[in-house]
């Protein structure tokens, strides 16, 4: 999606779902869209971010570069930046506690495997060190001279990431690493002033530019990611020995997925090697690493389709792409034209799934889920609302079309609606075995 055409959609995105769900060609010849965008805009922040994975210490070092581009109409002194690992630094998680209230972690606080955190090493401007405070998940400091409408900044950070064992959306489990909320983030500057929300329940916010990044990580590692590979091979055309250490579901979340995990880390890493990707007109960047990959891939149109799972999860072997294929190919009817180059779905240890931009982590391969959260590189992903205060602009397509595609099968809403959350919700709580849920939800 254009610039322009990114800008009139958040614009979109704040004031109607309603307007949001018009045809794309209805709104462009909408007087009441031209009366919006008069006075519209949006800031530009680029990222040049490189970064190394330490698989032997669950950490990462990184260097990052944002262009900050001030295209308000006002002079700004102070900025923010997202520290998004540091929800999860604490035994006291706030975000956590949000998420899980009543819970054992409530009262015990979260396991030391399961902390991490990020740490902030230089952060300078326009080459000049510069002062910065961090308050929880937000780091707030002060530009050297004031950025006039127009000015750019140059700010340059390295940062260092303790990597938490997988918890919330991101983190490693064995030899799997999911890496969301990973890097230092601008706060969004929008009419309203800064966003500089901490990191607790909800999700998030985001400005559009280009990222490129660089990731070094061990030589057997496949490399997945928000953009295409523009340097370095990512491993999609290699056939995994087995064993990525995590085992099958059956093992996830348990003591014997740590164990393996311990054993399969044990091995020394590779020499390392570096693939670096670049997204264009996107708002965040995620990625996820292991070397037990299998990448099957097609097109749709001009767009790059990726199923990227665990070896040993054959569920998703050529069913994931098929659905996919079929999902973008539909949503493209429905809403508009994808526009991006490549989308990633990614099986992922966890339950549901997460999208970001051009890729997305699935923890099923589950038509109904696919749809969801393919749904949202339209609803927030090309839309970019703030998901932080009205998470329904996003939420509520998202989930309108996993309905719609439901119906479209002439399978019962009912159960579809009823049942399937009810048993869903039972396997968030345990209490019934996860194989006989898994046989529940085929049957509905
Ligand atoms: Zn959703």
């Amino acid at each position: 999606m254009s610039k322009i055409q990114m800008c009139a959609a958040r614009r979109l995105a704040a004031l109607s779902a309603v307007i949001l769900m018009l045809p794309a060609t209805g709104v462009a010849q909408s007087p009441l869209l031209a009366e919006m965008l008069e006075d519209y805009w949006q800031q530009r922040v680029d990222y040049d971010i490189s970064c190394v994975l330490d698989t032997e210490n669950r950490a990462l070092s990184g260097e990052q570069t944002i262009l900050y581009r001030n295209n308000s109409p006002d002079t700004l002194r102070r900025f923010y930046l997202h520290l998004y690992p540091n929800a999860y630094r604490d035994k006291d998680s706030e975000l956590y506690r949000d998420f899980h209230p009543g819970n054992r972690f409530f009262l015990l606080g979260l396991p030391r495997e399961n902390r991490g955190w990020i740490e902030i090493d230089t952060l300078a401007v326009g080459g000049a060190p510069i002062e910065y405070s961090i308050d929880g998940t937000i780091l707030e400091s002060t530009f050297p001279a004031p950025l006039p409408p127009g000015g750019e900044a140059e700010i340059r950070i390295e940062f260092s990431l303790k990597i938490r064992r997988r918890i919330g959306r991101a983190g490693y489990l064995g030899r799997h690493y999911d890496m969301a909320q990973w890097y230092p983030k601008m706060a969004v500057y929008d009419k309203h002033g800064w966003h500089p929300d901490q990191f607790r329940s909800g999700e998030f916010y985001g400005e559009f530019g280009t990222y490129r990044v660089s990731i070094t990580l061990p030589e057997e590692y496949v490399v997945v990611a928000t953009g295409v590979p523009v340097e370095g091979d990512p491993g999609w055309s290699r056939r995994p020995p087995g064993g990525s250490g995590e085992g099958p579901p059956r093992a996830h979340g348990s003591e014997g997925a740590a164990t393996a995990g311990r054993a399969a880390q044990e091995a020394a890493p590779g020499p390392p090697r570096t693939v670096t990707f670049r997204a264009e007109n996107v708002h965040d960047f995620a990625w996820s690493a292991n070397p037990d990959f299998v990448v099957e891939e097609a097109t749709s149109g001009d767009t790059r389709v990726l199923s990227v799972y665990r070896s040993w999860n054959t569920a998703w072997a050529d069913s994931v792409l098929a659905r996919t294929l079929r999902t973008l190919a539909w949503l493209g009817e429905q809403v508009g034209p994808y526009r991006w180059p490549q989308l990633a779905i990614v099986d992922s240890p966890t339950h549901g799934g997460m999208e970001y931009p051009m890729l997305v982590m699935n923890g099923s391969p589950d038509e109904a889920l696919i749809v969801h959260e393919v749904a949202h590189q339209w609803f927030y992903g090309m839309l970019a609302n703030n998901e932080r205060a009205e998470a329904w602009l996003d939420e509520g397509p998202a989930q309108y079309f996993m309905f719609r595609s439901k119906l479209k099968e002439n399978r019962s809403l009912v159960r579809y609606i009823i049942i399937a959350p009810a048993v869903k919700a039972m396997i968030m709580d345990k209490s019934i075995p996860e194989i006989m849920a898994s046989a529940l939800l085929e049957l509905i």
